[in-house]
């Protein structure tokens, strides 16, 4: 039984610019990392394959350098990578890219069946948290999103019961597989390739599959089939912030200092 996690390319945010110009991420010379949330997902589909002898498979559609992410996944032990790179797939919002991995994920499907879809809650890039539930959907499976846990796979029956996350309180909820479901980082802790794992990663295959081999209207993926557009995205502007008074020689002044500047701002009330 197939266990999928898509993981995705992103840029290291802490190195992240916005070209002012044309209001896009400058990609040129910034290091990539595995989206975190994904490299969770990765960890459970591994997981699963050591507990239950699921096959692991790793997903992700992006530029050819994005193949570097999968094979790290194939340095921790998937079974299979796929890279889904095609030039009609640039450009994609949360509609389009949910609609190709979906039809990668139908496709894998036809061979061997389908256990669980696992995705990232959210990239840190687009933020959106919209792809899993996308593909859910696409696909007609049940969506268990914000799992934390995995309390019980019973593979006869085909159920699985898992915990959700939620602000302030745990849900238990079950559902019938196959099933996507959406990680937070409480799920596990991923595991660290070894160096010969990594260096046996270096010869392994990872497949990339086009759109001769999706099919799709070249109309309903990429920029095209896209209908979100990001008009504008900026940086929040802030003050430059102001040191006051010498808080560890002069801890009292200094707090009264900062009082009366918060209340001749209106700040506070006393
Ligand atoms: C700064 C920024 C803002 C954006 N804003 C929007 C927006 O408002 N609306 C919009 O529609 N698009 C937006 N996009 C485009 C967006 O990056 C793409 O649609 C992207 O492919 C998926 O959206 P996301 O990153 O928000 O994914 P999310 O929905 O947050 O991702 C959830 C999970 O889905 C899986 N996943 C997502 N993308 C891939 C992939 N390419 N390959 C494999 N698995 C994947 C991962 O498991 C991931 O953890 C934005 C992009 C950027 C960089």
């Amino acid at each position: 039984m197939l266990v999928i996690s898509c993981i995705k390319q992103v840029p290291d945010t802490t190195q992240v610019q916005i070209d002012p110009e044309t209001n896009t991420l400058i990609r040129e010379g910034i290091p990539f990392i595995v989206n975190p949330y994904d490299t969770h997902a990765l960890e459970e589909g591994l997981s699963l394959k050591d507990r239950f002898g699921l096959r692991p498979v790793a997903l992700s559609m992006g530029p050819p350098n994005a193949e570097a992410t999968l094979r790290k996944a194939c340095a921790l032990g998937v079974d299979d990578a796929i890279l889904l790179s095609d030039r009609c797939f640039g450009g994609a919002d949360t509609l389009a890219t949910s609609r190709v991995l979906a039809s990668a994920i139908e496709k894998l499907a036809e061979q061997e069946e389908l256990g669980i879809v696992f995705c990232g809650k959210q990239t840190i890039d687009g933020d959106t948290a919209q792809v899993g539930p996308g593909i859910a959907s696409r696909l007609g499976l049940q969506q268990l999103t914000l799992v934390d846990r995995i309390v019980h796979l019973d593979l006869e029956k085909k159920r699985i019961r898992v915990r959700r996350k939620l602000e302030g309180r745990h849900e238990i909820v079950e559902a019938p597989l196959p099933v996507m479901i959406t990680v937070v980082r409480e799920l596990n802790r991923p595991r660290y390739p070894t160096v010969p794992m990594r260096l046996e990663a270096e010869d392994v295959m990872v497949k990339t599959w086009d759109n001769s081999v999706l099919g799709l209207d070249v109309e309903t993926v990429g920029l095209k089939g896209s209908p979100t557009w990001v008009s504008k995205i900026f940086s929040p502007e802030r003050d430059q912030g102001e040191i006051i008074g010498d808080g560890i020689n002069d801890p009292e002044g200094t707090a009264n200092l900062l009082i009366e500047k918060l209340l001749s701002k209106d700040l506070l009330a006393i």
